[in-house]
């Protein structure tokens, strides 16, 4: 088996490196607030685990406790704390649209998950500023902008293709499509120039910019295609199904594919799929931390910049 097994770990280790060193060589505490709102064990566990990684890079994290009915009053109130340039909340609260709402209630100077609708729109209508003159990069989800980095990283992503184009040519499967991380997925690396074939249980949608990248941004259309049509054409399987049982079929990878599990359970059988593909990534976890400290030194900076101005 010549399957290469790369962990977030080593992925996420010189994002991490850079951020220390920025926090210690400009002298800098970015602080971010993340609100718990509710009893969820998944969710206690991914705040512990984002005060020790903010601890280890010198960002200052401090976790507030609060009942659902609080929550929107208390991000108003970090909203209004300029020692505050950061705010994450750990979803699900109310589960339901009121949810969306209080995303949209986290002020968009401050969101570091990305997940304010200006963001939202903005990526997916591949506007890449916030700014007309091109100063200010847009916030991305942290999970999808991970992934980015994750296919990057193993060099899915061609340099020498200029920015923006650099999946020219390349054949995605998502199995996932939720508005948290598989939709603006698709729609990211569509945009970048990905050929996506986006899985969710009601069937499969087609996501890209058309032949030769003549569309400035993606462009969605409904497939008849199943997973087994699917798997044997993608150079790139990510998955990521909220379910122990679910296994993605090892035997329709196509040989030397780069195989990419985001969910927590392992939607792929290790022994199985290592026979099959040439990079298999078993998590990311750890990538979708550091960008969560990467977004929240870049609002950091924004929020300088526009005290200056
Ligand atoms: P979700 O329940 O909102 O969405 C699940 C998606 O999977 C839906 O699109 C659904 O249609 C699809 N799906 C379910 N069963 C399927 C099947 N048999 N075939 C094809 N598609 C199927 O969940 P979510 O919030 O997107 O989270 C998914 C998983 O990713 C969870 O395990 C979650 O913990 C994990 N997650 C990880 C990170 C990270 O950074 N590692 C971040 C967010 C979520």
């Amino acid at each position: 088996m010549s399957c290469k097994v790369v962990l977030a770990q080593g992925i996420s280790a010189s994002y991490r490196e850079e951020l220390k060193n920025t926090i210690k060589t400009r002298n800098i505490r970015p602080k971010l607030v993340g609100f718990l709102a509710n009893e969820d064990p998944a969710a206690a566990k991914y705040a512990e685990w984002t005060a020790k990684t903010c601890a280890e890079s010198g960002v200052e994290f401090e976790l507030r406790k609060c009942s659902r009915n609080d929550l929107e009053n208390k991000i108003v109130e970090a909203n209004q704390d300029a020692g505050v340039h950061g705010i994450m909340v750990y979803y699900p609260v109310f589960g339901d649209r009121q949810d969306q709402y209080l995303q949209n209630v986290v002020d968009v100077s401050k969101d570091v998950e990305g997940l304010h609708h200006k963001y939202v729109y903005n990526m997916y209508h591949n506007i890449r500023f916030l700014d007309e003159a091109k100063t200010k990069k847009c916030i991305i989800p942290c999970t999808p902008l991970g992934l980015v980095k994750v296919m990057e990283y193993v060099g899915v992503y061609n340099g020498i293709l200029p920015h923006g184009n650099r999946l020219h040519g390349r054949v995605v499967t998502i199995i996932n499509r939720s508005e948290i991380v598989g939709r603006p997925l698709a729609a990211l690396l569509a945009n970048d120039g990905a050929k996506v074939y986006s899985v969710d249980i009601n069937g499969i949608q087609e996501f890209h910019r058309g032949v030769g990248l003549k569309l400035m941004k993606h462009e969605v259309s409904e497939t008849t295609l199943k997973v087994e049509d699917v798997l044997p054409l993608s150079d790139v399987v990510i998955t990521g199904v909220p379910s122990p049982s679910y296994k993605v079929p090892s035997h329709l990878i196509r040989d030397g594919a780069v195989c990419i599990n985001f969910s927590t359970f392992k939607n792929f059988d290790g022994d199985e799929i290592k026979k099959k593909a040439a990079i298999y990534v078993p998590a990311v976890g750890k990538v979708t931390v550091a960008m969560l400290e990467r977004n929240l030194i870049r609002l950091y900076d924004y929020q300088a910049q526009d005290r200056a101005s």
